[in-house]
């Protein structure tokens, strides 16, 4: 049975086989989540970002996860939040697709995200949840899909209510 949770954590501490990264289009490593990843996994996480040339925001690309305990680390540029009226939804729905098809063409059962956007980019929460419990709901369903289990992992009990609330109503539908 396929299942989508939320839990009160660090993501650089959880046992997926995917960890995603809410990174910047350098994909050399930032603040916040980040930063957090960067440090736990190790200097060989930088390097082979390096390797990757960047990405382009709404997109994703996918290293290995060195000293975490993920076996992968998927890293999206999230959008920067400009007032809503330049794609930001779009792109940041655009983020969780990119994610959840990079774990499924590498074969991934799990997978972690962490909030994307809501930091230092400014997404507001009470929109960016529900747009995340829904990008992630449509592609768990479908069919062929490897990934059965995928985690929000919330830095603070905020994040986790307004993700809690985005899947209850999610669930209703
Ligand atoms: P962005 O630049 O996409 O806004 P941030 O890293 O600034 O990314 O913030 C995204 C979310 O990640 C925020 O809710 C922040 O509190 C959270 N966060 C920060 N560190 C961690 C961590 N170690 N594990 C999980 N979430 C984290």
């Amino acid at each position: 049975m396929k299942r989508i949770d939320t839990l009160l954590g660090d993501i650089t501490t959880v046992r997926a086989d995917a960890i995603v990264n809410a990174a910047n289009c350098t994909l050399l490593g930032g603040g916040g989540v980040d930063g957090a990843i960067h440090r736990a996994a190790g200097p060989q996480l930088l390097a082979e970002c390096r390797t990757l040339n960047g990405c382009e925001t709404g997109l994703a690309k996918i290293t290995g996860g060195y000293r975490l305990p993920a076996r992968y680390v998927i890293h999206t540029p999230g959008p920067i939040w400009r007032g809503g009226g330049h794609g930001e939804r779009a792109l940041l729905a655009s983020c969780y697709r990119s994610c959840m098809a990079l774990a499924a063409e590498y074969g991934c059962r799990s997978v972690a995200f962490p909030s994307i956007s809501t930091g230092v980019y400014h997404f507001p929460l009470e929109l960016a949840a529900p747009i995340a419990a829904a990008a992630v709901s449509a592609c768990l369903s479908e069919e062929g899909n490897s990934v059965q289990h995928v985690t929000f992992v919330c830095f603070s009990q905020e994040v986790k209510d307004a993700y809690d609330a985005a899947l209850a109503d999610v669930r209703r539908l």
